[in-house]
């Protein structure tokens, strides 16, 4: 995803709200983000001048040498005027992100931001699970790997063109329980969600959704028992035989 981040430079009359007593010139860069925010920085502190952030109207428009910005909400409007301009650019501009690995197609930094992985050289990005961990290991494709919490630590790589969590959970938790209402094997499968589905069906149809969280114990159902961001809980979420004994542990 390609963004770009301009930078305007000049000495500028910065005026807000239209109001003459809130006007102030000065030598300033203006830097104006591709979600319209704009930020008016002089030589002092930190702190911008002036700024709006994301406006819901915002624009540059140059005339000649010089330049004006306009930025707007429903109540408040900035505006840049430039006498003498010094410089305008633009420059490609991604999310900061937490750093956690080299792509292995351009040599890019990979950099993570919520729940997306992206390479700095505007190659692939990659949608991962929030809570998702990336590690230091690497797949065999070269690009890190993630570690998910479904039933077990799952390794996985960032590209599910290497394998997809329900690859990886089945092959950890396919036949691995019993149907508690007919005996017959559950099966993990994708309906929605990833299931535990009982091969039977469509003769017995149950199934349940397989949690996010690691196995901790086993209930008396026989089925496991999970640990879920939200508590614990069996497998089935209707268990009646579940009994939550957190204080065990
Ligand atoms: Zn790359
Ligand atoms: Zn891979
Ligand atoms: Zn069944
Ligand atoms: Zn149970």
């Amino acid at each position: 995803m390609t963004e770009t981040i301009r930078v305007f430079a000049g000495d500028c009359t910065i005026t807000t709200d239209g109001d003459t007593k809130r006007r102030r010139r000065g030598e300033v860069v203006a830097v104006l983000k591709p979600d319209d925010t704009l930020l008016v920085h002089d030589v002092d502190g930190y702190q911008p001048v002036e700024w709006l952030t994301r406006a819901e109207t915002a624009h540059a428009s140059l005339d000649g040498d010089t330049f004006t910005l306009v930025a707007a909400t429903s109540d408040r409007r900035v505006r840049v005027d430039c006498h003498t301009c010094y410089g305008i650019s633009r420059y490609p501009g991604s999310k900061a992100g937490i750093p956690v690995g080299i792509c292995p197609d351009c040599d890019s930094a990979l950099t993570r931001a919520r729940g997306t992985v992206s390479c700095l050289g505007r190659g692939r990005e990659y949608s991962i699970p929030r809570h998702a961990r990336v590690g230091d290991d690497s797949c065999e494709c070269g690009l890190p790997t993630m570690y998910v919490e479904r039933g077990a630590e799952l390794e996985l790589c960032l590209d599910r063109g290497c394998g997809t969590i329900l690859d990886a959970v089945g092959e950890r938790f396919d036949r691995e329980w019993d149907c508690p209402e007919c005996g017959g094997d559950l099966r993990i499968l994708r309906r929605g969600g990833i299931i535990a589905g009982c091969d039977r069906y469509p003769d017995c149809d149950t199934g349940f959704g397989v949690p996010n969280g690691g196995i901790v114990d086993s209930c008396a159902c026989g089925l496991p028992v999970f640990r879920t961001p939200t508590g614990r809980r069996c497998l089935n979420t209707d268990c009646e035989e579940f009994e939550d004994n957190d204080s065990a542990t």
